[in-house]
């Protein structure tokens, strides 16, 4: 029945889903309750009659704009007027959208407004009605116990009393209740007012899980159920302390009837509130309430025309219910004298006689003002640095101070050729020590790098805000970025190690020119120049002329950390003929550059045989198809395009929308007020969600930003508010047209378009469309879908159900395909990265080899970072066709390999000439070509691949493949899809 219904659904939607949501509203009905009348009505009296009052929570789980909190905060309100309510409970992050604990004070404000507007309806309602505040996400802890004691200190609201949910799944709960309970005394004592503290357990625990895991971070809650169930206990005593009697009450939201049985039993039993769950288990809720003549039932409620919002609610409950460590699953077949009574037994006894013990620490520890842990240079696994946790008020503190204090140094800036001739004969006589230094003294480098720029996190933080025009949020992941760069790459030598001592020579190029962008002004040099390091190359880092400042922070970090100053040198030059000479110089032996396809393409211009690989341009959608999680991909566009205003290279530009959803005005409506409710600003205010521009827009930019093209509309229109121009709030424009301009350019900048796609194929036409094939995202709960488009996608970095920026070094390998990548290399972040810094040797594998490589490594997915929250995997697509052209001077032999190679990994070869068109995006060389014919190859967008065949399995068959790296994301609303 239920495959029936999936294959019919597919097939007819109007018919099905209608069916499905009538069937999910029975199923859940008693457990969400209808928010509108007189179903509504009806229940309330059906439970007043039966002597039990209910905490009504209007549902509302993703609010993904300033409307939506406006339209929660409506219903509310609405709750709150009614004479049939006298209980409400919400929670902060339902009716203030993004909020952000980084933000603190902005935040604040903005929840103390709202709690304003609900604590006065509250005390005029008749009868008046009682406003708790619900807690949910260990990052809304602070939050919330800022806003409420703040409101409530005001003299309007002093005497109203109030509620506030503590988790007992949080041990930093417990010092939030004595300094709830201290401040709730002194302000009874002043002005009258009273408050309750709900204590739960938490439920939020999956989440929790993997916003830890994502982060690095340990997770907020207890390890354990044990420590969990031993913490509720001590929590509810330390909330009954005799010390704040009469201005603290208690509510004990439990099914756990142990539980129950044990507070009725407590001294301060008339300070407590007995709560259980609308719909859980109504003949234990009647039970008790028999006992204790009150029990208030928790009932959510929903309207009819939102039911998305009770899935993650229902999703909680089912995560509850099923784990095999809860009450509520046991329920069902409790009795005394079952195993299962005797494991509750068993359970409450320890939690009892643990309640004293219990750890009260905070697990999130994380304090940027600790001295750093040298880490270890020769750890047998690679593990990401942790981003900076901003639920802790020291890390607040810390940046803020950094923010007002910290400036960038000058630094000199070379203005002639002669200058750059100085620096690059230093860079060689500093290869040519550093190429024979060991791999563990390189590894004992970088490690010691890393630990350098780790203690100048806050330092780099504040300089990316001022001059590179990147708010803290976007800039701590790149500076963890950084940091994953030095370690990966050293770890990365192990593998080189080995195969230097199965025999195989690897000789470094020599002098590496790194040319970084100003949009990732410190991770992108930071990740060339360590590569180039860790394989034994000098490097001449020259940022971007607009991130200097960064640049050379960097340099003098690592100089900081031991690199030799004539190892790594920092080179300010203007791209003039100066920058020319240092791109050209015939002692430079490898430009590795991050920008655009122009710049690549131009350096090559000027010298044809030059090494580049680079990182180039993009022009990233995407896809939302009908079977996509609305909420998700909305927010997810949000975030994928207007981070760092829209100038990551990774940014979506395009979001290809499939018809059904596209020609839904609520989601065009939902989607402008999302991106109405960024906040725009400067990089340094802490509020700003979208920073300016880096520079007055380029033309492209500004054509995007300021007009429309034949067939669109601007659903918001940006604007510009500043007089330089670098400061512009985000603009979508509906309408984009299959082969128009916007479709095909990259803009750089913080406009988005829409397409609309007839099909799911259709949406894959138009997203492999353009020249460029960097990052592209998918989202559909359809694995059908997915799988179908992650076969036919023509990206580097495929993103499924989560947004499509902010790759992490070893999870997602960065690099495109396309003309989003040149020079044939392999993706930055990725296992094969620093072996492309010199030239291998040696091997002797036959065709048997290469296919034994070719199944192990090549054809199988590997997902090294083994997240549980989200899956990480590297995947190798052949090549679809390759020309090769055998110069005069190749060896046979190699000819031969590079043939065996392209048959092993199924390339269909071309063979090239001289002088010859080629219809191929890339010529394999074997042998030597000359200038002219590279230049000629280069003009026509042919990429060309000079590395010279090895007999080495792996070595060789990664030129004829292309790395993909697909993140998925395998949760909903944290529940961990298989
Ligand atoms: P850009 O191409 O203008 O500059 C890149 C680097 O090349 C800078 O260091 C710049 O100073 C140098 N350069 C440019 N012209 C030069 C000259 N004449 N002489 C010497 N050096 C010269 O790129 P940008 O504007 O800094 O960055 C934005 C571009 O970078 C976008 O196209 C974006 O897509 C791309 N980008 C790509 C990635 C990626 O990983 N694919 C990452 C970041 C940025």
């Amino acid at each position: 029945m239920l495959h029936a219904g999936a294959r019919l659904a597919e097939r007819l939607p109007q018919l099905v889903m209608p069916l499905v949501r009538r069937r999910i509203v029975r199923e859940s009905n008693g457990v969400v309750l209808q928010a509108d009348d007189p179903a509504f009505a009806r229940h309330v009296a059906r439970r007043a009659e039966a002597g039990f009052r209910l905490n009504v929570n209007v549902l509302g789980e993703a609010i993904l704009s300033d409307a939506e909190a406006d339209e929660r905060l409506r219903l509310v309100r609405e709750r709150i007027v009614r004479p049939d309510v006298t209980y409400v409970s919400l929670k902060i992050s339902a009716v203030v959208a993004n909020l952000d604990v980084l933000a603190f004070d902005e935040s604040v404000d903005r929840i103390c407004e709202r709690l304003r507007v609900l604590y006065r309806d509250a005390a005029s309602a008749v009868p008046r009605t009682f406003v708790n505040l619900d807690m949910e996400e260990f990052r809304d802890l602070p939050l919330t116990l800022a806003a409420l004691t703040r409101v409530l200190d005001e003299p309007e609201f002093a005497a109203i009393d109030a509620g506030v949910v503590l988790q007992a799944y949080l041990p930093d709960s417990h010092s939030a209740c004595d300094e709830l309970c201290a401040w709730a005394t002194a302000r009874h004592q002043r002005a009258g007012g009273t408050l309750k503290v709900r204590v739960v357990k938490g439920a939020n625990l999956a989440m929790e899980r993997v916003e830890a895991e994502l982060h690095g971070w340990q997770q907020a809650p207890y390890a354990t159920k044990a420590e969990v169930d031993a913490s509720f206990k001590r929590l509810v005593e330390r909330a009954l302390d005799d010390r704040w009697a009469g201005a603290v009450r208690v509510g004990l939201a439990s099914h756990n009837l142990f539980d129950v049985a044990w507070a009725m039993g407590l001294p301060q039993r008339q300070r407590i509130e007995f709560e259980m769950l609308e719909g859980m288990a109504p003949a234990q809720s009647r039970e008790v309430r028999s006992r204790v003549d009150d029990v208030l039932l928790y009932a959510p409620v929903v309207r009819h025309d939102d039911l998305p919002a009770s899935i993650a609610y229902l999703t909680r409950r089912l995560d509850e219910n099923t784990s095999p460590d809860n009450f509520l699953r046991a329920l069902f077949t409790l009795q005394p004298g079952t195993p299962e009574w005797d494991d509750q037994c068993r359970r409450f006894v320890a939690a009892l006689s643990a309640k004293d013990t219990v750890s009260t620490e905070g697990r999130r520890v994380q304090r940027r003002t600790d001295a750093v842990v040298p880490g270890d240079a020769d750890l047998p696994t690679f593990e990401n640095a942790a981003d900076t946790d901003w639920t802790s008020a020291a890390n607040r503190e810390w940046v803020a101070a950094a923010l007002r204090s910290e400036r960038a140094e000058t630094y000199p800036v070379l203005t002639t050729q002669h200058e750059i001739d100085v620096v690059v004969d230093d860079a060689v006589r500093a290869a040519k020590v550093w190429r024979e230094s060991t791999f563990a003294e390189r590894r004992a480098l970088l490690s010691a790098v890393a630990d350098e720029m780790e203690r100048s996190r806050g330092r780099t933080l504040a300089l990316m805000a001022h001059d590179a025009c990147k708010t803290v949020a976007e800039g701590d992941p790149e500076v963890s970025e950084g940091i994953d760069f030095a370690r990966y790459y050293g770890w990365c030598t192990h593998a080189m190690e080995q195969r230097v001592a199965e025999g195989l020579h690897f000789e470094p190029h020599g002098v590496v020119l790194v040319a970084s962008p100003w949009n990732f002004p410190y991770a992108s040099p930071a990740g060339g120049v360590f590569a180039a390091l860790a394989a034994g190359n000098a490097v001449v880092l020259k940022p971007a002329p607009e991130v200097r400042g960064v640049g050379f922070e960097l340099a003098q970090q690592l100089w900081r950390a031991g690199v030799p100053r004539d190892l790594v040198q920092f080179v300010a030059c203007p791209d003039d003929e100066v920058g020319r000479r240092l791109v050209t110089h015939p002692e430079v032996d490898t430009v590795v550059l991050t920008g655009a396809y122009e710049t690549a393409q131009l350096f090559r211009g000027w010298k044809p045989a030059i090494r580049v690989m680079a990182e180039t341009s993009g022009k990233n959608a995407l896809v939302v198809t009908a079977a996509a999680d609305e909420d998700a991909a909305i927010r997810d566009l949000v975030k994928s395009a207007f981070g760092h205003a829209g100038q990551k290279c990774s940014a979506a530009s395009l979001g290809i929308i499939e018809a059904s959803v596209y020609d839904d005005p609520r989601f065009h409506q939902r989607l402008a007020d999302a991106v109405r409710s960024v906040r725009v600003g400067l990089a340094a205010d802490l509020s700003t969600m979208t920073g300016p521009l880096v520079g007055a827009p380029s033309e492209k930019l500004h054509r995007a930003l300021t007009t429309l093209e034949p067939g669109e509309q601007w659903l918001v229109a940006p604007q510009c508010l500043d007089p330089d121009r670098h400061v512009w709030t985000p603009g979508v424009k509906t309408g984009v047209q299959p082969g128009s301009w916007f479709h095909r350019t990259e803009c750089f900048g913080p406009v988005l378009g829409l397409m609309r796609a007839d099909s799911l194929d259709h949406a894959i036409e138009l997203q492999n469309a353009t020249d460029f094939g960097l990052t592209g995202g998918i989202h559909s709960l359809d694995e059908h879908e997915v799988a179908h488009w992650l076969e036919r996608v023509e990206v580097g970095n495929a993103y499924v159900n989560r947004h499509i920026t902010g790759a992490v070094v070893q999870r997602q390998p960065f690099g495109g395909w396309k003309r989003s990548s040149v020079g044939c290399g392999p993706k930055a972040g990725g296992p094969a990265y620093v072996e492309a810094f010199g030239t291998w040797a040696g091997g002797a594998a036959d065709e048997t080899e290469f296919r034994r490589v070719w199944q192990e490594q090549f054809v199988v997915d590997h997902d090294p970072s083994g997240l549980a929250c989200e899956r990480n995997v590297l995947r190798h697509r052949p090549l679809p066709s390759v020309g090769l052209y055998v110069a005069p001077d190749a060896s046979p032999e190699a000819v031969g390999m590079a043939r065996t190679a392209a048959r092993v990994a199924g390339v269909r070869l071309v063979d090239v000439a001289v002088g010859q068109p080629v219809a191929v995006e890339r010529v394999r060389v074997i042998g030597t070509v000359d200038d002219p014919q590279l230049a000629e190859w280069y003009a026509a967008g042919v990429d060309v691949d000079r590395v010279q065949p090895v007999a080495v399995a792996e070595l060789e068959l990664r030129r004829w493949v292309r790395e993909q790296a697909v993140s998925t994301t395998r949760h909903r609303h944290g529940r961990l899809l298989d």
